[in-house]
């Protein structure tokens, strides 16, 4: 490459929409991946442009559902036991986090970014011409006991508090809405602005050609290879060196292995997840996401099949995968739904990457100059990748941030 002005390092959707908004800004960008863009945390997504979402997943409340889940019980989480002591230290932090004044603390921090999420895809798949991918149906959740509906209640409350339409319905309205659905619930959550992609890795591609059209350059090489050279930062790649004044890392779980070695120990975990596709018995169909609260599934509709997807698996990111969330959850999707078989062999699995403060950072590397951060978005990486990527873009070339970016800044754990 002749001049290169950034290094961005992983190209999921997080780092393909800052190469993107940068390139977008004139800069010469080369875009380093191990492999093909979104084939990593992002390919596997349940798709959905969560932009409503006021609070985030939270530590269980109830000390029902603590015991299910150590006993290995609970569909929405799974652990292994070797790593219970690693991640606990995170756990607690995490369980802090979770107390109902931080819940709001954390919406507040984050609801800039939520707020303009669905408005940033929706320009890029524009330019990108990926709005085939775009569904406007929302998003419903189910909830098969009072007691779980009425858990909801507050963030309810706090949706009509911000102007977000939310609506509530019974079994028969929401089967209005999805006639497949078997009334196996009681109650239902309609957010209805939420968006959902029928094909997050298609997405993810779209937006990495429309970043190659404005001349961006995509490589193969090992992020962990960045080193200082001088004033700049040089990656090696397939095609030879890499130099650049500055580097942003956008590694997802991956990060703390490019990170740590240049002494930066921020508090990453992940949580881990599967998804696997099913076709459908008859013509029955789904226009958009269901949730089924209680058993801590999701099924989506995509291009693939009916993607199900599972919640929080607590294990080491490299560990082998362990799908037993999968088959705890079956027997309820197929009660609720008519699924027909598998579509794959066998289950995909991800790592979210997860700060327990529930913010990603985003911002300057502490005490690395040139070096800039875009990791740890957790359960909502698909929906505010482009979000991100106007943020970092605003950040590095000096122009005034669209929000303020202090709550996501890595400093906020030097104080923690
Ligand atoms: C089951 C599941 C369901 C989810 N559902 C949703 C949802 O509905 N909505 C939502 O908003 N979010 C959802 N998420 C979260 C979302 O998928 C992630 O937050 C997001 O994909 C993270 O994107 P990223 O770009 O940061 O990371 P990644 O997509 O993981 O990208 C990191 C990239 O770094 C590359 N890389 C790693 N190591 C190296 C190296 N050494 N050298 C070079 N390259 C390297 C990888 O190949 C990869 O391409 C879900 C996650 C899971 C697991």
């Amino acid at each position: 490459m002749a001049r290169t002005d950034a290094i961005v390092l992983g190209a999921g959707i997080v780092g393909v929409s800052v190469a993107l908004h940068l390139a977008k800004r004139g800069l010469s960008v080369a875009l380093v991946d191990r492999g093909d863009p979104g084939r990593g945390t992002s390919y596997g997504n349940a798709g959905i442009i969560e932009a409503n979402t006021l609070f985030p997943a939270a530590f269980p409340a109830s000390l029902k559902s603590l015991i299910r889940i150590a006993l290995k019980r609970a569909p929405e989480a799974n652990y292994h036991a070797s790593f219970l002591a690693r991640v606990a230290p995170w756990l607690l932090a995490f369980r802090r986090n979770s107390a109902p004044e931080r819940l709001i603390a954390t919406m507040r921090a984050m609801r800039p970014l939520f707020s303009r999420a669905l408005a940033e895809h929706e320009a890029l798949m524009v330019e990108a011409h990926a709005g085939r991918y775009l569904r406007h149906t929302g998003w419903l959740k189910l909830y098969r006991s009072d007691r779980a509906f009425a858990g909801t209640a507050r963030e309810r409350a706090l949706a009509t508090e911000l102007g977000l339409p939310v609506r509530v319905m019974d079994a028969a309205a929401a089967r209005a809405l999805e006639p497949a659905l078997a009334p196996v619930f009681r109650h239902a959550v309609f957010w209805e602005e939420a968006a959902s992609v029928t094909n997050p890795l298609g997405l993810t591609r779209a937006y990495a050609a429309r970043f190659a059209a404005l001349g961006g350059v995509a490589v193969t090489g090992d992020a962990r290879s960045l080193h200082r050279l001088g004033a700049r930062w040089r990656v090696e790649t397939d095609d030879g060196p890499i130099d650049a004044e500055a580097a942003v890392v956008t590694l997802g779980p991956w990060a703390p292995d490019l990170l740590r070695p240049l002494g930066i120990n921020l508090p990453l975990a992940v949580k881990r997840g599967y998804h696997r596709h099913f076709g459908s018995r008859g013509n029955a169909s789904l226009a958009r996401p269901v949730l089924d609260a209680e058993n801590g599934y999701c099924i989506a509709p995509m291009e693939q099949g009916l993607r199900i997807t599972t919640g929080a698996e607590f294990a080491a990111r490299d560990a082998a995968p362990t799908p037993v969330q999968l088959n705890r959850v079956l027997p309820a999707a197929r009660d609720l739904f008519p699924l027909g078989d598998a579509v794959e062999d066998k289950p995909w699995i991800g790592a979210r990457p997860c700060f327990a403060d529930s913010r990603p950072v985003i911002g300057r590397a502490p005490g690395q100059f040139g070096l800039w951060l875009a990791y740890g978005h957790g359960h909502s990486g698909l929906t505010l990748g482009p979000v991100t990527g106007r943020l970092v873009a605003e950040l590095m070339t000096g122009a005034t941030p669209f929000c303020d970016p202090t709550p996501y800044g890595a400093e906020r754990f030097a104080t923690a």
